[in-house]
C-alpha cells in the first residue's frame, strides 16, 4: 500500500513538475549536488531527499539575491517536495497577484515601486507566499491587520486530486478557508491575491525596556488596543525576553549601539530577565520636518502612558523597506560568524492572555532560568477578532492571546538539551492547564493533531477527503500518512 501511494505521489508531483517545466521552459535538475542542497531545512534537524527538484525560485531581477535556498520549514517538518519555478508578481490598484513560490521580499520590493504594500508581514521576508499562507504569517502588524491569511482575497490551488481551482470567500469557499493555515494538506497554492494599501516611506523604530513583566504586558495590550490608523499609536508591536546572551549573537540585535548594549546588560545583570517592547510608527517624509515633529510629539505623548524604565527608550529611524527587512541584516551578521546554518530547535506557541502570568512564572522564570542558548525569545499579543474562525489556522479561544517564539539557535552539542527543554515547556503547559496552541505545529501522532485542531478537526478531515483523499500532499507533517479511506477504517 505504501508503495502504491508513494508511486501515486511521485506521479502527481512529476506531472506537476513537468507541466510547470514545459510551461516555463526551465530545466529539471536531478544531479546529486542539487538534490543534496534541497534535502534539509532551516531547523537542520532532519534531512529528506526530494522526489524531484527543479531549481528553487530565484528572486526577481530587482531584488538582492536570496543567499540560501528558500526552504524554511522552521523545525522538523520536511518541506514541500515540489518547488515551482515561475516569476510572477503583478501589481493592481489595491491588490497584488503573486505566485505561491514567490518570496515576500520580492513582493515588498515590487509593490513599493507602485507606492503600495501588503499590510501584514512575517518578521523574516525570505519565506515563500505559499509557505507562510499555509501557516498564518504573523508579525507585529497582526494585532491591527490580522495575520497574512486574513489579507488574502483569492487563491489558485492545485489540489491533491489534480484539479486547478480558483477559490475565494465566494467561490469554492471551503477550499479557500481550508488552505489558509492548512499546512499544505489540501493543495499547492500557485497564486494568491493579496490586499494592498499605500506604502509608507519611513518607520520610527522604538525599543523600550522593562524590568517588570506586568508593566510590559499591560503596555503591550494598551498599544494593541489602538486599532485605528488615524489615532497615534504603533503600527507594529512585538516584544521579547532579554537574557544576557540575547543581546549578542542575535539576529535582532543590530538595533542597539555598543553603548546601549552595555547599559541594558547592566540592567539585565541586576534583574535577571528583562523585557523589551518593540514598536514602530510608519510615516511619510514628504512633509520634511513637519513629519518628524509629528512623530516626536506623538511618541512623547504615547510614552507618558507607558511604564518602561525611565531613560531606557531607544529609537532608530529607517526606511519602511529596511524596517520590514530588518531580520535580513541580522542574518548577514550571523552568517558572517557562521551562526546561521546551525540547528534551530524552535518552539512557537499561542498562549491565552488569561494564563500569561503562569506562563511567565513557569517558563521564563523557571524552565529558562539557566537558558544559555542564543536567539530571540519573542512575546507579543494579538487580537483574536482579526483572525477568521473559518480558516484552518488554530488559536486559543480568547480575545487576546500571546505569540511566544522561542527561536533559539543551538550547537551540535546542545540542540538535544534545548529540545528536551521544549518538551518540558509543553509538559508544563499541558499539566498546568495553560490554554495554548502550537504555531508552526509539529506532532508525531494523529491523536495529537486531533487535539490541536479541536473543533476544526472534523472539517479538516472532510476537506482532506474532498481535496486530497489519497493523502499525497505534505505527508511530512504526519497528519495523514495513509489514504483517507484507510484512515476511517482504523
Ligand atoms: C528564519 C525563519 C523566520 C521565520 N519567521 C516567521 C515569522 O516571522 N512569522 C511567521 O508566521 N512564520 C515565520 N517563519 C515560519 C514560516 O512561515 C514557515 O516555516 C513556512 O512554512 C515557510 O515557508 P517556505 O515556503 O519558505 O518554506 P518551505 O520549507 O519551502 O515550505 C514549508 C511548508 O509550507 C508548505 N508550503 C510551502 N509552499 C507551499 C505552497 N505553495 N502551497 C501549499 N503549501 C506550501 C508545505 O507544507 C511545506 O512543507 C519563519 C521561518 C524561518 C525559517
Amino acid at each position: 500500500m505504501a508503495t502504491t501511494s508513494s508511486s501515486l505521489l511521485q506521479s502527481l508531483l512529476f506531472s506537476l513538475i513537468i507541466h510547470i517545466s514545459l510551461s516555463t521552459r526551465l530545466p529539471i535538475l536531478t544531479d546529486p549536488t542539487t538534490i543534496s542542497t534541497f534535502s534539509t531545512d532551516f531547523g537542520h534537524l532532519v534531512t529528506s531527499s526530494p522526489a524531484a527538484d527543479p531549481p528553487h525560485p530565484l528572486p526577481s531581477d530587482q531584488s538582492p539575491p536570496s543567499s540560501s535556498p528558500p526552504f524554511h520549514s522552521a523545525y522538523r517538518i520536511p518541506r514541500v517536495r515540489v518547488t515551482v519555478v515561475v516569476n510572477r508578481i503583478r501589481v493592481f490598484d489595491d491588490y497584488v497577484d503573486v505566485g505561491g513560490e514567490q518570496l515576500w521580499i520580492d513582493v515588498l520590493l515590487e509593490t513599493v515601486k507602485h507606492g503600495l504594500s501588503p499590510c501584514s508581514w512575517t518578521d523574516y521576508l525570505y519565506l515563500t507566499v505559499g509557505g507562510t499562507l499555509s501557516n498564518a504569517g504573523i508579525s507585529g502588524q497582526a494585532f491591527r491587520h490580522g495575520p497574512q491569511i486574513s489579507n488574502v482575497r483569492e487563491l489558485d490551488v492545485v489540489t491533491g486530486t489534480g484539479d486547478i481551482l480558483t477559490c475565494s470567500k465566494k467561490n469554492n469557499s471551503d477550499l479557500f478557508y481550508a488552505v489558509l493555515g492548512g499546512l499544505g494538506q489540501f493543495g499547492i497554492i500557485t497564486r494568491a491575491r493579496i490586499t494592498l494599501r499605500p506604502a509608507p516611506k519611513r518607520a520610527r523604530w522604538v525599543r523600550l525596556i522593562y524590568v517588570d513583566f506586568e508593566n510590559f504586558i499591560k503596555d503591550q495590550e494598551k498599544l494593541i488596543s489602538i486599532l485605528e490608523e488615524d489615532d497615534f499609536g504603533f503600527d507594529y508591536v512585538e516584544g521579547s525576553l532579554m537574557m544576557d546572551q540575547s543581546l549578542s549573537s542575535n539576529w535582532r540585535s543590530s538595533f542597539f549601539s555598543m553603548e546601549d548594549v552595555n547599559k541594558i546588560s547592566e540592567l539585565g545583570a541586576k534583574f535577571g530577565a528583562i523585557y523589551c517592547l518593540e514598536g514602530s510608527v510608519y510615516y511619510d517624509d514628504g512633509l520634511g520636518t513637519a513629519a518628524t515633529t509629528w512623530i516626536d510629539q506623538g511618541l512623547e505623548f504615547l510614552y507618558q502612558d507607558l511604564n518602561f524604565v525611565p531613560g531606557f527608550a531607544f529609537t532608530n529611524d529607517v526606511s519602511y523597506t529596511s524596517f520590514l527587512n530588518r531580520v535580513y541584516h541580522g542574518e548577514l551578521k550571523l552568517r558572517s560568524m557562521n551562526l546561521w546554518d546551525v540547528p534551530h530547535p524552535w518552539l512557537n506557541l499561542f498562549v491565552a492572555k488569561s494564563k500569561i502570568f503562569e506562563f511567565n512564572q513557569g517558563v521564563f522564570k523557571e524552565i529558562l532560568k539557566y537558558n544559555n542558548s542564543t536567539g530571540p525569545i519573542l512575546i507579543y499579543p494579538m487580537n483574536k477578532n482579526k483572525w477568521d474562525e473559518r480558516m484552518s489556522a488554530v488559536i486559543p479561544d480568547e480575545e487576546i492571546f500571546y505569540s511566544i517564539g522561542l527561536l533559539r539557535s543551538a550547537t551540535i552539542d546542545n540542540w538535544k538539551s534545548l529540545e528536551n527543554q521544549n518538551e518540558e515547556i509543553l509538559r508544563f503547559c499541558e499539566q498546568g492547564g495553560i490554554n495554548f496552541k502550537q504555531y508552526l505545529p509539529h506532532y508525531g501522532h494523529v491523536d495529537d493533531w486531533k487535539k490541536h485542531f479541536g473543533s476544526k478537526w472534523d472539517m479538516f478531515v472532510s476537506m482532506k477527503r474532498k481535496y486530497d483523499p489519497k493523502a499525497l500532499l505534505s505527508r511530512g507533517q504526519l497528519i495523514f500518512t495513509s489514504p483517507l479511506a484507510q484512515l476511517s477504517q482504523e
